[in-house]
């Protein structure tokens, strides 16, 4: 990376966005505002993306295609919906960096996460244990553990916490290694968040996938915090599964669908268990109601339901920029941006605020994580109330991330402002 020599001036971060190549893309977004009518800071895309204004359009054409149409919507709206989901893979696939025939667009996170554990966590009496980050997202944490006692194991000898070090907060790779030496062969699933949701720490995901795989394990990542963030690479890093939400960096509005994605080398694997549905067999036959489940090769074979279009509208909004922007060039911003972040805040770092997200580029997307030293949350409500929409996570964080498709340089120079007031 080069870098540039940042000042901390309102002039540098307005030059800034001047030269941004994405700079165009703000205006495509809802961008809220105070109760004065001031556009808010708003940093909380690793949350709930913000709104692109092409979304209501997308909507509308399907509620008018269902108003106009009926069922024969199906077949004849200007999109037909019976294979609407279809046309959101492509665009997806290159943001994950997968095949197509590897993403489908279904579900919710959590609920695709259990469908992948049925397919990729066959535990056996003496392969049955589960490796985690220990500061995985509570519900990741809860889906585990209860695939774990559904298959008759207790979570306090079959749940692994791949731990930070006493008095650390980030993960040692090393350190998962030296548990799949003592415990490897009892492993049989490692599933970690490709980006931590609390820390924004970035895992070196191929050689988590090669060391799971040389231990006999399986590999799936979840990408809540990676998709639309960072590039996982997905067919090439070579997990067995990974799932991820589209209402975070995705900005496909809140509760959206989720996206799913099954290595290509179980394409093809009918033997595989899975729990099947109708929208998962054979396109060809599926309206014959009387066959044998067929499953259609690939990720879609592990749909269940007809999915919900209007979702998919949103979603389909919002890949139309992200493919307009082209994921690379978002990533080029997203490592500028928040290395100006970072070093505006390190001129405001001491004995009330340090930042916990790792300092090198490759291993965090655009989220900084401020661990807030006398856990005051106090500062974080008094940052809202300036008009600077972070997060706070228990016990004592303020996550902020500036999304590269829709912040600026200078939203990015205000929210340390601000913060600066108040310390
Ligand atoms: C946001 C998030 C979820 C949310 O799951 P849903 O099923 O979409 O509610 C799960 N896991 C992680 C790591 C997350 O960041």
């Amino acid at each position: 990376m080069q870098t540039t020599q940042h000042k901390n001036t309102l002039e540098f971060a307005k030059e800034q966005d001047q030269n941004d190549p994405l700079r165009r893309f703000r205006n495509q977004f809802h961008i809220p505002k105070d109760k004065s009518g001031e556009e808010q800071v708003y940093l909380c895309g690793n949350s709930l993306g913000l709104q692109p204004k092409l979304t209501q359009e997308y909507i509308q054409q399907e509620l008018e295609d269902w108003s106009n149409l009926g069922v024969e919507g199906h077949t004849e709206a200007k999109n037909p919906w019976m294979p609407y989901h279809e046309f959101l893979t492509e665009k997806m696939a290159k943001i994950v960096g997968a095949k197509p025939s590897e993403v489908v667009m279904m579900n919710t996170l959590s609920v695709n996460l259990h469908l992948m554990m049925v397919s990729f966590y066959q535990p056996t009496s003496e392969r049955f244990k589960i490796i985690i980050e220990s500061d995985a997202f509570p519900s990741d944490k809860y889906a585990v553990e209860s695939q774990l006692k559904f298959h008759g194991h207790d979570p306090k000898d079959s749940l692994i916490l791949w731990e930070p070090r006493k008095g650390e907060e980030l993960c040692h790779f090393e350190d998962l290694e030296k548990i799949m030496e003592t415990e490897g062969d009892q492993v049989a699933l490692l599933l970690i968040g490709s980006t931590n949701y609390y820390t924004g720490q970035s895992f070196p995901l191929k050689k988590i996938t090669e060391l799971g795989h040389r231990h006999g394990a399986k590999v799936g990542f979840d990408l809540a915090h990676g998709a639309g963030n960072i590039q996982p690479n997905l067919h090439e890093t070579g997990p067995d599964f990974a799932v991820w939400c589209s209402y975070k960096y995705l900005n496909s509005g809140p509760g959206s669908v989720g996206g799913c994605f099954v290595h290509e080398r179980h394409a093809n694997n009918k033997e595989l268990k899975r729990f099947t549905g109708w929208w998962g067999h054979n396109k060809q036959t599926r309206f014959n109601m009387r066959h044998e489940f067929d499953p259609i090769p690939g990720a879609e074979g592990w749909q269940l339901s007809n999915p919900p279009i209007l979702s998919l509208a949103a979603i389909r909004a919002s890949l139309a920029i992200f493919d307009e922007a082209g994921f690379e060039n978002i990533r080029t911003k997203s490592l500028k941006i928040t290395n100006y972040l970072e070093y505006l805040l390190k001129e405001i770092e001491g004995d009330q605020i340090e930042i916990i997200t790792p300092k090198n580029p490759e291993e965090r997307g655009c989220q900084l994580s401020i661990k807030v030293k006398n856990a005051n949350k106090d500062l974080f409500d008094k940052l809202m109330a300036a008009g600077v929409i972070s997060d706070w996570r228990e016990p004592n964080v303020i996550r902020v991330a500036p999304a590269p498709l829709y912040n600026s340089f200078e939203d990015v120079y205000k929210m340390v402002e601000r913060l600066k007031a108040l310390l």
